[in-house]
């Protein structure tokens, strides 16, 4: 964690067990305890016959701290467009449609709705979004939508029959928002609502939204729900307006790990 923000913080700074990585540091490959090379932690360097400038370490942290502030899970620490290997044509576009959001945001007109089944890469590609932008500097922020709807939950003040602005107000406020595996959760009225608010909130307020889920609108032989099943009509019209929708479909690529007998064939 970068030295300021640990001045200014108001948590309590819990010490930092022995070799264990800040999360934001194993983003960036960096090993705990290190110190810059090039201004030995004074922030800033020499560049002869110019003068004193400020040391590239701390355009690493600033990224480090825009990472942290994103929220990406740790175990999507590995998730580059650089290492995302396309296995058939429909992950190739799905690849081509995710990039080009990185390079081109802010003059983009929609975000992205992902849709495929398990394993396909679908957050692979969400997180290489985020860190794509946040390495440009803007505001991104991750939520697995099961774990935000919880989030909620735990804050609801039942005296006041609100639930804390903290945890909603940044979801409302991002510049851009990944919400991942949207449709897992149980669809009662209540995630529906939350659900609509969210969306419609940053709908009205053009902001830019990436989902991904696991449910398709065409109902498979074998799968019972569709994504309109999951989150009604209304909203799925919504996301219409707001993503361009990428179906990516294909092998679970985990799947392929655990497959001795057979070559993995997309390495
Ligand atoms: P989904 O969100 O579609 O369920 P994930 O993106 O979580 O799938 O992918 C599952 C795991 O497989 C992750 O570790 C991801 O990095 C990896 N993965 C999936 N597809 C690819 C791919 N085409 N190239 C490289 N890694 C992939």
């Amino acid at each position: 964690m970068p030295r300021d923000l640990k001045k200014n913080s108001s948590l309590i700074a819990v010490p930092n067990p022995a070799g264990a990585l800040d999360p934001a540091d194993r983003l960036n490959n960096k090993t705990a305890g290190e110190v810059c090379p090039i201004c030995f932690g004074a922030g800033m360097e020499i560049v002869p016959g110019k003068g004193a400038r400020a040391c590239s370490c701390q355009t690493q942290n600033a990224h480090s701290t825009h990472l942290q502030k994103a929220r990406l899970p740790l175990r999507y620490a590995d998730c580059h467009f650089h290492n995302y290997k396309p296995a058939n044509d429909s992950q190739v576009k799905a690849f081509h449609y995710a990039s080009r959001l990185a390079m081109e945001f802010p003059a983009v007109e929609q975000g992205l709705l992902l849709m495929g089944t398990v394993g396909v890469g679908k957050t692979h590609l969400a997180v290489s979004i985020l860190k794509g932008l946040t390495e440009r500097g803007f505001g991104c922020l991750f939520y697995e939508f099961g774990s935000l709807l919880k989030q909620i939950q735990d804050s609801y003040n039942s005296h006041t029959q609100t639930s804390e602005l903290s945890v909603l107000s940044p979801v409302l406020n991002a510049e851009i928002l990944v919400l991942d595996e949207v449709g897992a959760s149980k669809p009662t009225d209540w995630v529906r609502d939350t659900m609509a608010h969210i969306i419609n909130t940053r709908y009205n307020d053009r902001k830019l939204t990436i989902f991904t889920t696991n449910y398709l609108d065409e109902r498979p032989a074998g799968r019972e729900e569709t994504l309109e099943d999951r989150i009604g009509v209304r909203l799925r019209s919504r996301l219409f307006e707001m993503c361009k929708t990428v179906i990516l479909t294909g092998e679970d690529y985990r799947r392929s790990f655990n497959t001795p007998a057979k070559k993995n064939p997309l390495r």
